[in-house]
């Protein structure tokens, strides 16, 4: 069996089979981890089932981030069917898309900052919050996915720019807050992956060529790179590692943004 043996994951973030979170719960899946996956709402019921069904998965729930009544019932179910939870994945992020082009300052609103702040960032404490007492004393752990345009500035992310750092500042106060339970919380800074959500961002298609002639690897990741890294994360392999952001990103984060036009290959 693999590195997750006996683990029980509940897997926040599935809205298609080229959602991050998928390729977290398949990874998680093969490792030996018995999964619960969540629905955002009916249209989008279908086709995590369909996953749940390829993952063994026989917990499929509704969850809109934005309810904590939905919340609270996602943790009380599972406290009724698994006598704790040992890792949960928050792979969440969303803004009105008519935020996500054109100039920050012009087309930042305050409601557009509160929803991606909230939907994207304040729900990964409130999904902490809700399981705490079900992930306390067993080696547990939170995992969020977070994008470079929270540590630096890039065209068209804009908005989601702030609620990342937010997000990586979560990661932090809550491993702070949550360690002395056991309970391990890190993020992985993805590369860009063309998924729903990223169809909203302007110029993705752009960002997708920009990092595949810029990082070191000279390619994009993929859905089974970025799942293996979060599933070695949220395990035993990883007890020392808390309130860390690891990039999954063929190195791109760590090159300056003109080495690719300053690049001979
Ligand atoms: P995706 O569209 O497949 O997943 C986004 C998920 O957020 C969907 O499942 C959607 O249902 C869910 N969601 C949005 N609002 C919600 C709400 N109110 N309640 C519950 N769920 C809600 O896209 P993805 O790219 O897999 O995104 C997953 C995470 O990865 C996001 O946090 C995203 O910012 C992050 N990320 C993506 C990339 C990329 O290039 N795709 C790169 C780095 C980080």
């Amino acid at each position: 069996m693999g590195f997750l043996k006996d683990k029980r994951a509940l897997i926040v973030g599935i809205a298609s089979n080229r959602s991050i979170a998928w390729g977290i719960a398949q990874a998680m899946y093969r490792e030996g981890a018995t999964l619960a996956l969540t629905y955002q709402n009916d249209k989008l019921r279908s086709r995590v089932e369909q996953c749940a069904r390829e993952c063994g998965s026989e917990l499929v729930l509704p969850l809109d981030v934005t309810d904590d009544d939905q919340i609270e019932t996602v943790f009380e179910t599972l406290g009724k069917r698994w006598e704790g939870i040992d890792i949960v994945v928050h792979a969440v992020g969303f803004a009105p898309r008519e935020e996500l082009q054109g100039s920050f300052v012009d087309n930042t609103t305050r409601e557009g900052f509160r929803i991606a702040q909230d939907i994207s960032s304040y729900s990964f404490i409130a999904l902490a919050r809700s399981g705490r007492s079900l992930m306390q004393g067993r080696n547990a752990a939170l995992l969020t996915l977070t994008y470079l345009g929270g540590e630096r500035a890039l065209p068209s992310y804009n908005v989601m720019g702030p609620a990342k750092a937010s997000l990586e500042a979560n990661v932090r106060y809550m491993a702070y807050d949550l360690g002395p339970d056991g309970i391990r919380v890190n993020a992985v800074s993805a590369g860009p992956i063309r998924t729903l959500a990223a169809s909203g961002i302007g110029n993705f298609r752009k960002m997708l060529d920009f990092n595949l002639k810029a990082a070191p690897l000279r390619r994009n990741v993929t859905l089974e790179e970025v799942g293996n890294a979060s599933a070695f994360l949220c395990s035993d392999l990883a007890l020392g590692i808390t309130g860390e952001v690891l990039h999954v990103d063929a190195g791109f984060h760590a090159v300056a943004l003109s080495g690719a036009e300053l690049s001979d290959n």
